[in-house]
């Protein structure tokens, strides 16, 4: 893994970013990870909420809460630009509204009551 595909984060946050092609090669959609970056952890992170417009806690495995984002769309927006500047840098198409972009794993905060 080159520094490039994995920037450092102002947070302890690394990213990953796998483009997708259809059959004719074409850039179909963008697919993001987040690792964590304390140490030589890159264990995957999990994203926390109780919904999209509520806060959205990342947390490692080992670590515990890394940062958290104050929405869903926050915390896309940061992923989409991290992604965009990796996608420029390798000559691929980057993010924009006619691109599907699929951010971390948005998983249940296991300790919310519904
Ligand atoms: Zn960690």
């Amino acid at each position: 893994m080159s520094a490039e595909k994995f920037p450092r984060l102002p947070t302890n946050l690394r990213i990953s970013v796998k483009v997708n092609t259809n059959e004719k090669g074409e850039q179909e959609s963008v697919e993001t990870d987040l690792f964590c970056d304390k140490g030589n952890c890159g264990k995957e992170v999990g994203i926390y909420s109780d919904g999209p417009k509520t806060t959205h806690n990342v947390v490692c495995p080992e670590h515990g809460l890394l940062t958290s984002f104050p929405s869903y769309e926050a915390l896309k927006k940061f992923t989409e630009v991290l992604a965009n500047k990796i996608l420029a840098a390798h000559g691929h198409g980057t993010i924009t509204d006619k691109t599907d972009c699929i951010p971390a794993d948005d998983h249940p905060d296991p300790k919310s009551v519904n």
